[in-house]
């Protein structure tokens, strides 16, 4: 009467009905039916069921028919927003290649515990606060994304200017090596030499303000005949060589 047949799919858990419940293969078209009503392959044939635990009274093979319309109906993938569809395959292989590599397969984040589709799993994990990364200092230990930026400005690797520094001490430790550098009997006789050179530069500095300071108050001091009317020219020459 109506010609109009509604598409009718196969759910992907009907493909588990035939899988063997013994050794978990496809059944394909040398399974048995049991007296029980399970489905087991010819291999696995035992006297009591592996699925329910009656004993077997008797087994028939599964018509030849069973699973070439089995494998030809069609299924489709249910992973939210999987347009997949496809059927079984003859060993349900073309079902189960798809649902291994289906990018929509629902993927979980074990740092944060989101769920997610398995195509946004890379994304995801550049972005996760909780996701674990390596230390910026390469000090070995993982700590989740937010937790990073505090470990680092405490980090034993991190590396630190020498408290020298300013006096000349190029060295670049670690944080966990400043106390030896520091204590070092070769470094601290280096740091003296450093700070001693620097009060030879501020001394050096110091005396030629001083004469610079004594030169201008001489100027200043000398009568107003000896050069031009104003006591601008030769001020201004003085903050020159400054
Ligand atoms: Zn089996
Ligand atoms: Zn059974
Ligand atoms: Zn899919
Ligand atoms: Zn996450
Ligand atoms: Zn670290
Ligand atoms: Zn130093």
């Amino acid at each position: 009467m109506n010609s109009a047949k509604t598409k009718y799919f196969l759910q992907p858990d009907a493909a588990k009905l035939c899988v063997c419940p013994l050794c978990d293969n496809f059944l394909g078209p040398s399974g048995v039916i049991l007296s029980c009503q399970h489905m087991v392959c010819q291999s696995c044939i035992q006297d009591i069921c592996p699925a329910c635990g009656d004993k077997v009274t008797s087994s028939i093979t599964i018509p030849s028919g069973f699973f070439s319309v089995v494998v030809s109906k069609p299924v489709k993938c249910t992973h939210p927003g999987c347009s997949w569809q496809g059927t079984l395959g003859m060993h349900g292989e073309q079902l189960t290649q798809h649902l291994d590599h289906c990018m929509f397969k629902p993927w979980k984040c074990n740092d944060c515990g989101i769920v997610l589709a398995t195509s946004e799993q890379l994304q995801h994990q550049e972005e996760c606060d909780m996701f674990k990364i390596p230390c910026r200092y390469e000090c070995g230990v993982h700590i989740p994304r937010q937790e990073e930026p505090n470990h680092a400005s405490k980090c034993d690797w991190a590396p630190v200017p020498c408290e020298f520094e300013q006096v000349g001490c190029k060295h670049h430790l670690h944080r966990k090596d400043q106390n030896d550098h520091a204590t070092n009997p070769a470094h601290i006789h280096r740091h003296m030499l450093l700070l001693l050179q620097e009060i030879q530069r501020l001394r050096t500095g110091l005396s030629s303000l001083a004469a610079n300071f004594t030169h201008a108050n001489q100027e200043n001091v000398e009568p107003k005949s000896s050069r031009g009317k104003g006591r601008g020219r030769p001020r201004k020459s003085t903050l020159q060589e400054l």
